[in-house]
């Protein structure tokens, strides 16, 4: 597209030569427009597309400079050359000054170079005005992006940054421009903290980019520390020789934090916040290697809450996970910052002891968490109890890494359950070796029913005034394909804790009855068969149905039968166990209160039984000649107890002459034990039955 021009002259003569030259301008003619006025160019120059202006400064409604003045603040980026006499240049030079591209002399009008100069004006201002915009575009891109961006001449100095750089590097431009690039951005390392070369000089030094490298802080002018990702590359000029360097940064505290906030949340439990297992398992190998340099003991204490199923299951989960936040809490409390309180899941957790100089050490930690735990909890608004039983194992002794010491100690903890909870117990190799016969004994246990494997043996009470036989107990026995007669103390605690007792006690119930109407039916003289029930099946719903439908089924007198069950289990639930009892005693059944003396029940407690016979625990009775004086004297007493209560008084475990004339001299009613007969057989039993008096 031609070049527009438009000329403001009064003088008909001058536009008309103008005209004519720029009409023969040898690369296309211009588009000319003529004016004679200033108020007509003003006029004009508002509507647009001029190019160049050629004013003269001598008009009829304006002269000199002022006219000037007023054409250029109208088209201040246009190209305005003024038109003046030769004696004028002075005005021709100021108006140059105030942004005038030029003039021309009147007189030169038809210089075949006036047109190739002005289209070189209009050229030039179109390029600046290009570059204007290209670099306006490259400020506002270069400030609108999150990136920082600084760039640096040869010797390393400043010479640019945009917004992002001075906002993270607390510099501004003006105060950065000229120092050298490594007083404005103090780069170090994350992980040693040890300055690192500017990017800037190395891209310059290298003379070639430099990738992304990340683990870089940048320390800012306030001294805060600012994690960055950053990239540099050298600029070069059109010859290809590097005149300085550009970086690009960026600030990534908020990744860096979200990484952090990552890497804590795969390695910490949601609910308590507490290490999980795969933390707890860094910090041991940790522990473990400094142990091994050191001659430390860390010690792992694995507990578990008692009951916490039953809270979970009767007051919710919400309250069971407050709960777990609360001990938590306590336990954290308990052990020193280099210490791990970790949950393992559920009710479990797993605590570091990191620098247990000795193994005992970990014996102090026990006994300040069992007493924490003890106090009760107050969530939403209720009181609760738990307690927890630890189990400890201790490195090397017990493990020489992580999952070795964490089974262990949960072994060890399962034999704190056992020790009836709220307890702590040191890891030992036998625990081991007894749990790998424990899991044989049940699983093969769990088929013994259906093989016919059980067997009951009979050991007679004797009266001891007469020495006659008073009834029988009833004692399983386990017939195993390969181990032979395995004894009930192997077994009757495994099939209590997987349930097994309970169709086992049934068919030791059934079998029994059955046992003493085959007696009764063969003419022996009736006498009483005791049966042992434990904890579990008397707590059994079915329990007393069950027990009713055997009688029903066996036919056997109610009076024949007497229940022995410990002071323990009597003792759990005194109000339901009072009411089992009355029902059973309602029926015509016995009952007989098992090893007694070993708990420690309460007489006016065992006042609101009904009970029958009192079974004094054999290790009183066998104390009874280790030393003639203060052990007998246990049994003596507690004969006269059984005879205040009224209750028959039966000796377990008479194995002498000695303890039995004892016995018989306290006036203990009935006695039972090796000196009389070892349990037997029922064919056996019913031969001595049938003699009606022991051997
Ligand atoms: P327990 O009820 O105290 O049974 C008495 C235990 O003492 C029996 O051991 C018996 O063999 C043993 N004994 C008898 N006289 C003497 C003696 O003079 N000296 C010595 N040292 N021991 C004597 P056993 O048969 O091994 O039974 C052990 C325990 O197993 C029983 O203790 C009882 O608690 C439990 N048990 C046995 N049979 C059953 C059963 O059918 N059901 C349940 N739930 N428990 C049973
Ligand atoms: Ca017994
Ligand atoms: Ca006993």
């Amino acid at each position: 597209m031609a070049n527009r021009v438009l000329i403001i002259s009064p003088s008909a003569d001058d536009v008309r030569l103008l005209e004519h030259a720029l009409k023969q301008a040898h690369d296309g003619p211009f588009d000319v427009e003529s004016v004679c006025a200033l108020a007509d160019g003003l006029e004009r120059i508002r509507q647009g597309g001029i190019d160049a202006i050629l004013a003269d400064l001598a008009l009829p409604d304006a002269r000199g400079l002022a006219c000037f003045d007023r054409l250029h603040d109208a088209a201040p980026h246009t190209a305005i050359l003024t038109l003046c006499e030769l004696e004028n240049e002075d005005e021709a030079k100021e108006a140059v000054r105030r942004g005038a591209q030029g003039w021309l002399s009147k007189g030169y009008f038809d210089n075949y170079l006036v047109p190739q100069s002005l289209r070189n004006i209009i050229n030039r201002l179109k390029v600046e005005q290009g570059l204007y915009v290209a670099q306006a575009r490259a400020e506002i891109t270069l400030n609108s992006i999150g990136d920082a961006v600084v760039s640096a001449d040869m010797d390393g100095r400043v010479d640019y940054l945009n917004v992002a750089a001075e906002r993270i590097s607390g510099w501004t431009r003006e105060q950065a421009a000229g120092r050298p690039v490594a007083e404005i951005l103090n780069i170090v390392d994350g992980a040693t903290g040890r300055a690192l070369p500017n990017p800037i000089a190395v891209a310059l030094e290298g003379n070639r980019p430099l990738g992304f490298a990340g683990e870089a802080i940048l320390v800012g002018r306030d001294g805060r520390r600012i994690p960055i990702e950053d990239s540099a590359a050298p600029i070069h000029d059109w010859d290809g020789r590097a005149v300085g360097a550009v970086m690009v940064f960026r600030d990534i505290s908020h990744s860096v934090a979200l990484t952090s906030k990552m890497r804590h949340q795969a390695q910490h439990d949601f609910l308590t916040g507490l290490p999980n297992r795969m933390l707890l398992n860094d910090r041991i190998a940790h522990a473990v290697a400094q142990a091994r340099r050191d001659g430390f003991h860390p010690a792992l204490l694995f507990l578990d809450l008692d009951k916490f199923k039953h809270i979970n299951d009767s007051l919710g989960h919400a309250v069971g996970d407050q709960l777990l936040q609360a001990v938590s809490e306590r336990l954290v409390k308990c052990v020193r910052a280099s210490d791990t309180v970790s949950r393992h899941g559920g009710d479990e957790f797993v605590i570091l002891l990191a620098d247990e100089r000795r193994p005992q050490d970990a014996a102090l930690t026990a006994d300040k968490i069992l007493l924490a735990l003890s106090a009760p909890f107050l969530i939403g608004g209720q009181e609760l109890h738990t307690s927890t039983s630890i189990g400890v194992s201790v490195f090397p002794l017990d493990g020489m890494e992580s999952a070795t010491l964490i089974k262990n100690a949960d072994t060890a903890m399962y034999h704190a359950k056992e020790r009836g909870r709220g307890n702590y117990q040191f890891f030992h190799q036998e625990m081991n070796t007894r749990a790998v016969e424990r899991q044989l004994v049940e699983s093969s246990l769990r088929r013994a029913l259906e093989r016919s494997e059980f067997r009951l043996h009979y050991q007679p009470k004797v009266e001891l005034a007469t020495g006659r036989i008073t009834g029988v107990e009833a004692l399983l026995r386990w017939e195993h394909p390969e181990w032979g007669l395995v004894q009930p103390d192997r077994f009757i605690a495994v099939a209590e804790e997987c349930g097994l007792i309970i169709p086992i006690g049934r068919w030791v119930l059934h079998e029994a009855c059955t046992q003493a109407v085959r007696w009764r039916r063969a003419g022996l003289p009736a006498v009483s068969i005791a049966v042992n029930v434990s904890a579990l099946e008397f707590r059994h719903r079915e329990f007393f149905a069950h027990a009713l439908a055997i009688l029903g089924a066996t036919g056997v007198d109610p009076a024949c039968l007497q229940l022995e069950l410990t002071e323990s289990v009597l003792m759990r639930d005194v109000t339901a166990s009072a009411d089992l009892l009355g029902r059973f005693k309602a029926l015509g059944v016995e009952i007989a209160v098992d090893d007694f003396g070993t708990g420690y029940s309460s007489l006016s407690y065992l006042n609101q039984f009904p009970i029958d016979v009192l079974k004094i625990d054999k290790s009183f009775v066998r104390a009874i000649d280790a030393s003639a004086g203060s052990n007998g004297a246990i049994v003596s007493a507690v004969i006269g107890m059984g005879k205040t209560l009224h209750h028959r008084v039966v000796a377990e475990g008479v194995e002498d002459q000695a303890q039995l004339a004892f016995l018989k001299a306290n006036d203990c009613n009935e006695a039972q034990g090796y000196w009389f007969s070892r349990p037997v057989d029922a064919a056996a039993m019913g031969a001595i039955l049938d003699a009606g008096v022991v051997a």
